[in-house]
């Protein structure tokens, strides 16, 4: 099953939205944040089952926290990389190493 970034946020709304919605950006950013602990977690265990996992439960609540604050992932990710680094606009970037890109 393929899931485009669309696809994945307004599944994500279908399933989620209304209690989202009621926790509102602040709760919901506070369990996002949990959920990049528990990656972290999972990434220095090394136990690949359990890194994809919350690699999937940090895209999730991602788009939750998206979704609550009225952000189109799809939109932003278009505007923002769509046409390859945004700090020096190629694919692959040619920043400075000391630059964030
Ligand atoms: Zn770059």
């Amino acid at each position: 099953m393929a899931l485009t970034l669309a696809e994945l946020q307004r599944r994500i709304q279908e399933t989620y939205g209304a209690k989202d919605s009621r926790r509102g950006v602040e709760g919901t950013f506070m369990w996002f944040m949990e959920e990049v602990g528990e990656l972290s977690a999972a990434l220095r265990s090394g136990r690949p089952h359990d890194q994809a996992a919350e690699f999937a439960d940090v895209l999730a609540w991602l788009a939750t926290l998206a979704n609550v604050a009225g952000v189109n992932l799809d939109d932003a990710m278009r505007a923002k990389y769509g046409n390859g680094c945004p700090g020096c606009g190629k694919s692959p970037c040619v920043c400075d190493h000391a630059e964030k890109p």
